[in-house]
């Protein structure tokens, strides 16, 4: 399933959009189809060519379903062929414990990306990929803002838009030129580091359970999608992939330790990583420019909270853009950062708790001891993260 350019950069740049919406994961491309449903010129601008892979654990919690669903997105999610997680198996030195789990799918992001992507451009937003925005600052009272387009490393025009909106992941690349978004990066954040196999024989890790292979330097997270594929991603700690001399030895060894079985495809399959994960913006929001999903922050995957805020966000933040059309001041960017801060921040308390916790050998053993004999006693943690 391919995706094509709805117009051409040429076509993009002649004309002042209600709004740009840079990066089409789902916070931005969930965003486009909002604000195109309300019959708000939109364009939707990705430097990759769908269908792209990305690394991620592709595991929607409860709270992303829902949020599909209150928009009519849920169908989206069955005729693409995502597979109903029903069970969650840790693994720890040999050790292990597994949970029910009270909801959720598992889908490739090349499917469900382009699904997404395919409903923004169904509700009337335009599509260009193989482009990469870059947002212009200037320190002028504005009444739109600038976008330079650039393919293959050459810039090929400058699009402009009332609003723009940054959807564009881990690092916000499109922002580099503007300043005052600077990232703060936890010292100790984990890489992401994800691989996808075709495999034929996969009783080792079978459909409907999240499989979690836990270490005191990271996890890895492993799930099969549609399609009899198997979905891997982890979060290592920088030091132990040096130590290993790179994330492909650093997954193995992961794996090994925990007890986790290895599959002769993983030893020469194609790994690739990510920033560090752990980051956020301090002020998402700008003149014009409202910032979302990864773009605005991100703490760790184990959690599964990433499409969930990044869909949620798109959807807060496309009921704030009519008002910006009419009149941008401070006050709607203090909306945005309540809005922001409720859907993200707010709800972070839990996810930190579980994030320190991994990071302890001594409460991982502890917990994976009570969880094996109490299964019971894993609920309302697991029901919490996943609402
Ligand atoms: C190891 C790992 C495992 C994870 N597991 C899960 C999980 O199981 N469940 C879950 O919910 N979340 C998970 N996440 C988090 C999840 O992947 C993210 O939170 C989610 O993808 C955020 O969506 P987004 O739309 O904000 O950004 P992205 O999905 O990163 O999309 C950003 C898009 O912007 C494009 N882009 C970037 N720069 C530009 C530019 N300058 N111009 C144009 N386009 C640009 C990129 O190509 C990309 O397509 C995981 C993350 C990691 C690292």
């Amino acid at each position: 399933m391919t995706l094509t350019s709805s117009l051409n950069r040429e076509a993009a740049c002649a004309q002042n959009w209600d709004a740009i919406v840079i990066g089409a994961g789902p916070a931005g491309a969930v965003a486009a189809r909002q604000l195109a449903q309300q019959k708000l010129r939109t364009l939707l601008i990705e430097r990759k060519t769908f269908p792209r892979y990305k690394v991620c654990g592709c595991c929607l919690n409860q709270r992303a379903i829902n949020a599909l669903n209150q928009i009519g997105l849920g169908q989206l999610l069955e005729s693409a062929g995502a597979v109903p997680l029903n069970q969650f198996r840790m693994q720890y030195h040999g050790r292990e414990a597994v949970v029910s789990l009270p909801g959720g799918l598992a889908i490739s992001r090349e499917v469900f990306d382009t699904r997404l992507v395919q409903s923004a451009m169904e509700a009337g937003a335009e599509f260009l990929q193989d482009t990469t925005a870059t947002i212009i600052d200037s320190a002028e009272k504005r009444t739109s803002r600038t976008v330079d387009l650039s393919y293959q490393g050459q810039i090929a025009g400058s699009a402009t838009a009332k609003i723009i909106l940054a959807a564009d992941g881990l690092g916000h690349p499109s922002l580099q030129n503007c300043p005052g978004f600077d990232m703060q990066v936890a010292p100790d954040s984990r890489i992401g580091v994800g691989a996808a196999f075709k495999l034929k024989n996969l009783t080792s890790y079978p459909a409907g359970m999240i499989h979690m292979a836990i270490h005191r330097s990271g996890y890895v997270g492993l799930v099969r999608v549609e399609e009899e594929s198997l979905n891997l991603a982890a979060a290592i700690d920088r030091d132990f992939i040096k130590e290993c001399a790179g994330p492909a030895a650093a997954v193995l060894q992961i794996l090994r330790e925990s007890g986790s079985p290895v599959l002769p495809e993983m030893t020469d399959g194609s790994f690739k990583g990510t920033l560090p994960v752990t980051r956020r913006t301090l002020r998402p929001v700008g003149d014009r420019l409202f910032v979302l999903g990864d773009a605005a922050g991100y703490l760790e995957p184990f959690t599964g909270e990433g499409m969930a805020n990044a869909i949620t966000e798109a959807m807060a933040v496309a009921q704030l853009v009519p008002e910006g059309l009419r009149h941008w001041d401070s006050a709607l960017e203090q909306k945005w950062l309540s809005a922001h801060y409720s859907l993200t921040e707010g709800r972070l308390f839990w996810c930190r708790w579980l994030a320190r916790l991994l990071r302890s050998p001594t409460a991982i053993g502890w917990g994976l001891r009570l969880f094996h004999r109490f299964p019971g006693m894993a609920r309302p943690i697991v029901a919490r993260l996943n609402h």
